[in-house]
């Protein structure tokens, strides 16, 4: 861990792809100011001018100093420079570190808003003190990060943990290719397991057009094709994890994101992962998010607690 500056003050942003969402974070790790605003879609400008907005906020009442962390959809790439793996996909290709730090004027660290979502829950969230940690979004997208004794594990591509754009595993017929994702494969977890993939599943099936939300408001209703839609979704999502789980043994997995609201998920994805994972015994722990929504700004914030290699 680097050293904190005097004031313990930091500035947390996450650059959602519907919101962007800044926390003022103080001594402690309490949260002493939140602010949200709208994202500009497909508007790289006005996305910057809304940082710029959002953050001109959050220093009012803290040091000029301050630093600021900031979580985003996708990640720079150590090879380019350049944003890369973003579904806010009007940020591909941009210099945004670079940019953000002009209009700034202030250095700023950014990293994948599932590792700050994984490095928030380890820190002192649900996986507090865990080994391994693997953090999942399910939300709009299906995004991953993974933290190691309390550091964010970062590659030479800047990807580690981005299981979203794997295909689904252990696919059957009828679920394969699988769906076209955005990002040009076809199949990708993300086009099963997100809050839209789960819908277009659903719809697919049934004909009938729902949100995630909505189905699984029917399927609390007892409507027996919102249930069978919520059951594929589950085992598809356990396929996934199970394949991961192969790879980083982690001690905790930590759902994050809309659909982590959906309770059978953590009391059902550890019978439904036993059969694909590769050990004796030992099932896995799932766990729901302590900081919900905030942990991907609480993290961003604790950006500048990491020692950087
Ligand atoms: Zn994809």
């Amino acid at each position: 861990m680097g050293t904190s500056d005097q004031s313990g003050l930091r500035i947390g942003l996450d650059v959602g792809g519907s919101k962007i969402e800044g926390i003022l974070m103080g001594p402690g790790a309490t949260e002493l100011a939140r602010y949200r605003v709208a994202t500009p879609r497909n508007d790289y400008p006005a996305t910057i001018a809304a940082i710029v907005d959002l953050l001109a906020r959050l220093m009012q009442n803290s040091p000029a100093d301050t630093k600021i962390g900031i979580a985003i959809p996708g990640s720079i790439s150590p090879v380019t420079g350049l944003m890369q793996n973003a579904n806010s996909t009007w940020l591909n290709g941009r210099q945004f570190d670079r940019d953000l730090e002009v209009a700034l004027a202030t250095p700023v660290r950014l990293a994948n808003d599932a590792n700050c979502f994984a490095l928030s829950e380890a820190i002192d969230g649900a996986a507090e003190n865990a080994h391994i940690v693997f953090g999942v979004i399910l939300g709009t997208g299906c995004g991953g990060g993974l933290v190691v004794n309390g550091s964010l594990l970062d590659g030479p591509r800047g990807i580690s943990g981005e299981w979203g754009h794997n295909p689904l595993p252990w696919a059957t017929s009828d679920e394969y290719p699988g769906p076209q994702c955005w990002c040009g494969r076809k199949g990708c977890l993300e086009t099963w397991v997100s809050g839209p993939g789960m819908a277009a599943d659903h719809t697919r099936l049934t004909g009938e057009t729902h949100t995630a939300v909505e189905v699984a408001n029917r399927a609390k209703s007892g409507n027996g094709a919102a249930i069978a839609t919520l059951s594929r979704h589950a085992d598809r999502l356990a396929r996934g994890l199970a394949h991961v789980v192969n790879i980083i043994d982690p001690d905790v997995i930590v759902l994050g994101g809309g659909l982590s609201g959906l309770s059978h998920l953590y009391e059902r994805l550890p019978w439904l992962m036993g059969p694909h994972i590769f050990a004796d015994c030992g099932s896995v722990v799932i766990k729901a998010p302590k900081w919900g929504d905030a942990s991907g700004a609480r993290g961003a914030a604790r950006l500048w607690d990491l020692s950087l290699s």
